[in-house]
């Protein structure tokens, strides 16, 4: 059995605590790795790697700092096949989704290429007679990014180029349900000429989130996670004087008006429900749709569900991997039953799907008349599950969203450009598609949800993300009186 390493001062180091965790490969039900689980003295000495670094690393020129990421970038892009390749190894996704995953971190990492332009600052000359006063941006210290499983490559780089470009050093504390990816990322990182202790990665749990909550010399805590762990380390972190970005779950809504194209808008909700299994924060989980076009649509999305293959995702064919654990799989045919109880009609029902083998599979699932008191509607469901709700207006669609409480991505299929300019008014949420169902912002925009889907106020990643990852200083400064220099300035003199 492979046993993984931390990654510290830009060594492999071994987990020392005597805990571990396994790592499954989904498509096939059997461990492939056993990770080890950082204790509170690993995570420390992460930390003061980290710190020594910081000490060097935030002096670096930014010509010093775009090069690497250059270079980085390079390594990135030419290895996306073995990022990919490692996703699907343990993630499950299937090798496009995955790959598509790498080019959506790669944006990440161009951006912060851009970093000297990024950092100008702001300067006042004469703001009173002989006094300029001007504004940079410095770094904050160590920096701590805590990711989940979902998007195991491009996660730590919403966080990791924007927060180094800035002058910070940074802990990664990666999912431990699918560590080798960013483990990858991070050896091609040093590979990319950055100094050891500039990124480091620390396998684990619990334990060492708590610490790196709770530890003085981390600056910054950056999370993308579920709802009730971002409370947590919203909660926890600020206690503790640091600076936090949470985002968190999400229940997505995707309104469908009278007067959209059907085929377009079936085709856009199963690739937003369905892939990767569902298991994605902007997923599309709830079709709001309006008026008599609920039967058509159903109908066309349940045509398109039934060629769904779902299979393994290094297999060309696949278009929908396993979900993540068995657990995972259990408990989202739970909801299917569940909604089945309530009342739902199940138009395709993933538990029909039948699979060889011991891979956490499931088929992907259609229910139609959902209503908003339902388990499947209330909770996130994080699976490959659509429900449909039918209303009989757009303000009913509309507070549908304002009445849930979470605001991560929100969509609206329509051809009517005045609906949709109301909606990007009306809707409820941080991201908003218009006739685009994952509305997932480039990287030169900021990522981060409304309500329930974001504790802090800062998002993540783009302009939003240099901002958090460095503070401001005004700098007021005066000079003698240039007449007074003895320096020849050209001054008339009484001679
Ligand atoms: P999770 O909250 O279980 O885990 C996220 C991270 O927190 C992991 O690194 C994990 O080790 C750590 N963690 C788990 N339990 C902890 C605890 N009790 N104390 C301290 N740390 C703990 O999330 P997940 O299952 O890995 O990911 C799926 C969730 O992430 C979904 O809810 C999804 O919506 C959300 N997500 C949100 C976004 C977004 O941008 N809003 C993006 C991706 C995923």
């Amino acid at each position: 059995m492979e046993i993984l390493d931390h990654l510290i001062g830009g060594e492999s180091v071994a987990g020392t605590s005597g805990r571990t965790s396994p790592v499954y490969n989904p498509a096939t039900g059997q461990q492939s790795a056993e990770l080890p689980l950082a204790s509170v003295t690993e995570v420390d000495n992460a930390v003061a790697v980290a710190a020594e670094a910081f000490s060097t690393w935030r002096r670096s020129s930014l010509a010093t700092r775009t090069k690497h990421m250059f270079r980085f970038r390079e390594l990135v892009d030419r290895n996306t096949d073995e990022i990919a390749r490692r996703l699907t190894a343990e993630h499950g996704k299937v090798l496009s989704d995955a790959r598509g995953e790498v080019a959506r971190g790669l944006e990440n990492i161009e951006y912060a290429c851009g970093i000297a332009e990024l950092l100008k600052g702001e300067y006042n000359e004469q703001a009173s007679t002989g006094v300029d006063v001007y504004t940079v941006r410095q770094p904050l210290g160590v920096v701590a990014g805590i990711t989940p499983f979902n998007f195991p490559a491009m996660v730590p780089l919403w966080m990791i180029p924007t927060a180094v470009a800035t002058g910070n050093t940074f802990v990664l504390k990666p999912s431990e349900r699918d560590p080798s990816a960013p483990m990858f990322v991070a050896e091609l990182f040093h590979e990319a000429g950055f100094p050891p202790g500039v990124l480091n990665v620390v396998n684990g749990d619990k334990e060492a989130v708590d610490r790196l909550l709770t530890h003085p010399d981390i600056a910054a805590v950056s999370f993308v996670g579920s709802t009730p762990i971002a409370q947590h380390i919203f909660t926890t972190a600020n206690e503790h004087g640091k600076r936090v970005q949470a985002l968190a779950g999400a229940k997505n809504h995707m309104i469908v008006l009278p007067d959209a194209d059907v085929n377009v808008a079936a085709d856009a909700a199963v690739s937003a429900a369905f892939g990767s299994a569902g298991e994605r924060c902007m997923a599309i989980s709830v079709a709001v749709v309006v008026g008599d076009v609920a039967d058509e649509l159903v109908s066309a999305i349940e045509d398109r569900v039934g060629k769904l293959v779902v299979g393994p995702g290094d297999r060309t064919e696949s278009e929908m991997g396993p979900l993540i654990t068995r657990e995972a799989q259990e408990r989202v045919a739970g909801y299917i039953q569940a909604g089945a109880d309530a009342g739902a009609k199940v138009v395709v029902d993933g538990r029909d799907t039948q699979f060889d083998g011991d891979g956490f599979f499931l088929g992907a699932s259609l229910l139609d008349e959902v209503s908003p008191d339902m388990s499947v509607y209330e909770d996130e469901i994080f699976g490959p599950v659509l429900s449909v709700v039918r209303v009989g207006s757009y303000t009913e669609a509309v507070d549908l969203i304002k009445a849930n409480p979470w605001g991560n991505g929100a969509a609206i299929f329509t051809r009517d450009g005045g609906a949709a300019r109301r909606f990007q008014e009306d809707a409820d949420a941080g991201m908003v598609g218009i006739n685009v169902p994952i509305p997932v912002p480039v990287a030169y925009h900021s990522f981060g949800g409304w309500k329930d889907s974001l504790f802090g106020d800062t998002t993540m990643y783009g302009p939003e993300g240099v901002r958090f990852y460095s503070k401001a200083k005004v700098v007021t400064e005066r000079w003698p009186d240039p007449s007074t220099s003895t320096v020849d300035l050209g001054f008339p003199t009484n001679d």
